[in-house]
């Protein structure tokens, strides 16, 4: 299957194929879809392709415009126009970057928190595609900023409901009044179909056909930074997942004391800082960054070599999507490793010399 089989423009083709050479089982199966027009419910992990998926219909549309939108295009007016909520903002601007590269005929704007409120407005007077975290995007809809959207694609949808945005988001596709909508989530989680009363075609993807080498070393909890420091000598690409804020803070500064060279984030930093931090990483000024599940998600960085739970994730759906950070690509392999904390083992009795 290639990119000109799935009903995309020769111009889109073009474009693309610079980047991807195929598409990947998630593209194959969910761009002829939307281009369809169809709602769409696709089931498929952070590294699958799925952004390009729903991107590259977004990219398509107005091309083959109608008469209606034809006449508004003659009017200078945007003619189409579409809302991608997505629950992080690492994840937001991820999306960005990749539409700025696959469908750059398309104005992206990107909306989160923790930047004024005011300085989204005059980014707001000319848009194609809104990328935003819910609570943001909300703000702007109270505030009569945006009006109705032709289609509205949700990324990591079964995150927003762990998240307890789904209030936020059934808010907003009330005031967006979407014609379409795509949910992609790699979980299936049942109550997602019930938030939205639409009839959806289903896209679920084979399991695991990811090459990802995982193991748990069973560990005293005394022994586990010793044995962490042995894994990061190696140099690998590693990120290093932590429970808390606090627990990063902490081995943050064991490392330092330790002069392993490493970046650390977590959800109460500043956003700047946290994005600053991030490209550190992403473009490989350092090897090691430590995390809460803050970047379990989503967030593309590209050959991760090595993904090490130092604490153990509390549930088994963050489990698979921090190690899925590693490995990102059929083919491509990577390693993920568990410290499954014991109990201290009891010190070997002495025994008596018998003579
Ligand atoms: P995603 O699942 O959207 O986070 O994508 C994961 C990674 O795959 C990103 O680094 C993309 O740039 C890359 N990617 C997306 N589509 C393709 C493709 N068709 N071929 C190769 N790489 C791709």
């Amino acid at each position: 299957m290639d990119f000109k089989d799935l009903g995309l423009s020769e111009e889109s083709v073009k474009i693309v194929t610079r980047f991807y050479k195929k598409p990947t089982d998630v593209q194959a199966r969910t761009i002829p879809l939307l281009l369809e027009g169809k709602n769409v419910f696709v089931l498929s992990k952070t590294g699958s392709g799925k952004t390009a998926a729903f991107l590259l219909p977004l990219g398509e549309k107005n091309r083959k415009g109608n008469d209606d939108e034809g006449r508004r295009e003659q009017k200078g007016e945007s003619t189409f126009k579409a809302l991608i909520l997505t629950p992080t903002r690492e994840l937001a601007k991820q999306i960005a970057r990749e539409a700025k590269r696959i469908i750059p005929s398309k104005k992206v704007v990107t909306l989160y928190g923790g930047i004024p409120l005011e300085r989204d407005t005059e980014r707001l007077k000319s848009w194609d595609i809104i990328v935003a975290t819910p609570g943001r995007m909300l703000d702007h809809y109270r505030r009569g900023n945006v009006g109705k959207v032709d289609t509205l694609i949700i990324d990591e949808a079964d995150k927003m409901l762990d998240m307890g945005f789904i209030d936020d988001v059934k808010a907003i596709v009330k005031e967006a009044q979407p014609k379409q909508i795509g949910l992609f989530s790699a979980t299936l989680h049942p109550e997602l179909k019930r938030v939205f009363p639409t009839t959806f075609e289903e896209v679920a993807l084979e399991e695991d056909n990811f090459n990802i080498k995982h193991k748990y070393v069973h560990i005293e909890r005394r022994k586990k930074l010793s044995l962490l420091k042995k894994f990061l000598r190696e140099g690998k690409k590693t990120i290093v997942f932590m429970n808390t804020q606090r627990g990063v803070e902490w081995l943050s500064g064991k490392l330092r004391q330790m002069g392993i060279r490493h970046v650390a984030i977590h959800g109460k930093m500043k956003q700047r800082k946290r994005e600053w931090l991030m490209d550190k990483f992403r473009y490989n000024e350092v090897k090691v960054i430590i995390s809460t599940d803050l970047l379990a998600r989503g967030i593309d960085v590209q050959d991760v070599d090595l993904v090490i739970n130092y604490d153990e994730a509390m549930d088994p759906k963050t489990h698979k999507h921090r190690i899925g950070r590693t490995a990102r690509l059929e083919g491509k392999e990577g390693k993920a490793i568990t410290f499954k904390e014991v109990e201290e083992l009891p010190k070997p009795k002495k025994k008596w010399m018998v003579a």
